[in-house]
């Protein structure tokens, strides 16, 4: 579905991506693993459009090409991105974030079966529709970026770290909640600091080291491999 590569990205002078080459299909939920400065969050900014990858790069959804389109096209065509931090509209109610999420003209039709879908996976949601956004908790605002997003109908949901700061057990609602997301049908694209609750919902990763992909398996194979237990999973 989603074909990338390879992709370079700069900052001035600073080399973020060197050449990176992803692909995702359709009902497929990929993990990128990296340390911190890897380039794990500049790779979904560049799907997103959101970054502009130097012009050698390559970048198709089911075969369109994507680049050099601008970042609510992208949305339009179904990649929906929830970045670190998430980047709600803080000052609004959940029920005027998630109306905001289907603005685009091919989500508009199916605002409301979207809004049942969202409210169904986030019943927390449902109870707090007049809440003001940014006086929920952390792991509720997360649920609501995610609500948000799910608003555009995409068919590739990108998530930067959504359990960052989050408690353990938000933080296992979280997954269970992405774990029935991918079995509507949407491809999921997820940079995780929680290695193994990530690998426990992917078909298959990538493992990112200063700007590159320097390893790719199924989850099952980067679980047993000795350089992802030592820096991931705590092993000696
Ligand atoms: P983290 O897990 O810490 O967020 P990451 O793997 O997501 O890391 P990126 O945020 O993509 O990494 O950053 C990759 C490199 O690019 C880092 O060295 C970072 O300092 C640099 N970088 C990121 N954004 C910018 C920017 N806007 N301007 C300059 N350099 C940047």
């Amino acid at each position: 579905m989603l074909s990338a590569g390879p992709i370079s990205l700069h900052y001035g002078k600073h080399l973020a991506l060197d050449g990176v080459s992803i692909g995702v299909d359709a009902n497929e939920t990929v993990v990128v693993l990296g340390a911190n400065g890897a380039g794990k969050s500049s790779l979904l900014k560049a799907l997103a459009g959101l970054a502009r990858p130097a012009p050698s790069a390559q970048l198709h959804l089911d075969g369109k090409d994507l680049l050099g389109l601008p970042a609510h096209k992208f949305l339009e065509l179904g990649i929906a991105l929830v970045p670190e931090g998430r980047g709600i509209f803080g000052d609004l109610t959940v029920a005027e974030n998630l109306e905001l999420g289907a603005y685009t003209r091919h989500a508009r039709p199916h605002e409301q079966r979207q809004r049942a879908l969202v409210l169904d996976l986030f019943p927390r949601l449902a109870e707090r529709q007049a809440q003001i956004a940014r006086t929920m908790s952390g792991g509720e605002q997360q649920m609501l970026a995610i609500g948000r997003a799910l608003m555009s109908c995409p068919r590739l949901l990108m998530l930067d770290e959504p359990s960052l700061g989050l408690a353990p057990i938000v933080t296992g609602e979280l997954f269970q909640a992405l774990g029935r997301i991918r079995q509507t049908g949407i491809a999921l694209l997820v940079v995780e600091q929680n290695v193994k609750a990530s690998l426990a919902i992917a078909d298959r990763g990538y493992l990112m080291d200063a700007g590159r992909i320097v390893g790719t398996g199924t989850a099952e194979a980067l679980r047993q491999d000795p350089a992802v237990q030592r820096a991931f999973l705590g092993a000696v």
